[in-house]
């Protein structure tokens, strides 16, 4: 084992105090102090030193649990399920090695699902025989808050399924653009970004206040309670998209040969892109510089293996599941820096 010296220590010990007081800013203040950029940066560093030296890797450390939005005003409940972060990865080489090892590791090739990353806020919706009973934020990914009369107040998150299903589903409920713009525009204190503004929104006491907030959803998992027929990931954002939910169809799936993943997409009955592996730098880059165009916002990419037996086999740790990696976009707060940085030289 690396031996670590007081300045090893110091640091990290500073580095969990500095990312704990940005967490309490960003997820229950909804005020971020620093951009996401350099939130990561400060993680990552954080994550080297407690890997380079294992001693120095403490219980309440940012890296060994997920950020807690937990707020006293709401009542709290257990998730079925722990909600978990997400494993980041910083550029397409990382990404492509990343589903290498995976396929190592199994012995066995993959089908990727590389889902647009929403920036907004996670909720699990509960639903029991096919009635929506619940609706839970992410909390500290072991315990939510309940804030089903504000999340009910979303027009397209359907309160009773065609099916009487009990499952929970989790999306990312978010804020359009445009509708940021006008709101914040008319806010005292405005807000930084549309996922403040939609976390603060969701957090509110009158509901009927909320319900002025056109507030919008994309789900994109399922778990169902029992025994199901689901083998992967495309079958499940079918058939959540079959009970009513809004499922986002910009994604992609990808497996070694093109012809094999369009084949199974159009199986599945859904729309998205279509490819090899070696395709998948290319549509990182191309979806990259489409992010500015969307009427939502997005801060990455999220690739998923597709088989749900890969998925069990490969588990999760206690911050994230193994079967998912972020490619993270540099944060607009950042790209805003260096632009201006560059003016000034
Ligand atoms: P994460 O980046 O680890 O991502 C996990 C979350 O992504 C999920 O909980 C889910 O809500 C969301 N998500 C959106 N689309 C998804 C999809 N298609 N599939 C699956 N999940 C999807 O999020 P995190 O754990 O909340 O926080 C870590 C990140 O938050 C940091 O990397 C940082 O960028 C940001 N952060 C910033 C500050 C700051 O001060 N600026 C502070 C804390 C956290």
């Amino acid at each position: 084992m690396n031996t670590y010296d007081e300045s090893h220590q110091e640091e990290v010990r500073s580095l969990i105090e500095q990312l704990s007081r940005y967490q309490k800013a960003y997820y229950v203040d909804n005020q971020p102090l620093v951009s996401d950029t350099e939130y990561d940066r400060l993680f990552d560093r954080l994550q080297y030193l407690e890997n380079q030296y294992p001693s120095l890797r403490f219980p309440d450390s940012p890296t060994q649990r997920v950020g807690s939005d937990l707020d006293a005003t709401f009542p709290e409940v257990r998730h079925t399920i722990p909600v978990l972060s997400l494993d980041k990865a910083y550029t397409d080489s990382e990404l492509l090695a990343w589903i290498e090892r995976t396929e190592t590791k199994v012995s066995r090739d993959l089908g990727i699902v590389i889902e647009e990353k929403i920036d907004g806020i996670s909720i699990v919706l509960y639903y029991e025989e096919g009635y929506l009973v619940r609706a839970v934020t992410r909390g500290n990914g072991t315990i939510g808050n309940d804030v089903t009369a504000n999340v009910k107040t979303i027009a397209s998150i359907p309160l009773r399924l065609n099916e009487p299903v009990t499952l929970a589903v989790r999306g990312e409920v978010y804020l359009p653009k445009d509708k940021f713009e006008t709101l914040n525009s008319q806010m005292e204190v405005p807000y930084a970004n549309p996922r403040n503004l939609a976390a603060g929104t969701i957090r509110r006491i009158k509901s009927r206040e909320v319900a002025k907030v056109p507030l919008q959803i994309f789900v994109y998992e399922g778990f169902w309670e029992g025994e199901t027929d689901f083998k992967d990931h495309l079958s499940i954002l079918s058939k959540l998209s079959s009970y009513g939910f809004r499922i986002n169809s910009n994604f992609a799936y990808f497996t070694k040969d093109a012809e094999q993943a369009k084949r199974q997409l159009g199986a599945a009955g859904l729309k998205g892109y279509a490819g090899a592996y070696a395709d998948i730098a290319s549509y990182i880059k191309e979806h990259t510089s489409k992010r500015a165009s969307l009427g939502y916002e997005i801060d990455g990419l999220v690739a998923k293996v597709n088989e749900l037996d890969v998925r069990s086999q490969l588990g999760y740790t206690a911050h994230h599941p193994r079967w998912a990696m972020a490619y993270k976009f540099e944060s607009p707060q950042a790209q805003t820096t260096l632009l201006s940085i560059d003016l000034q030289v």
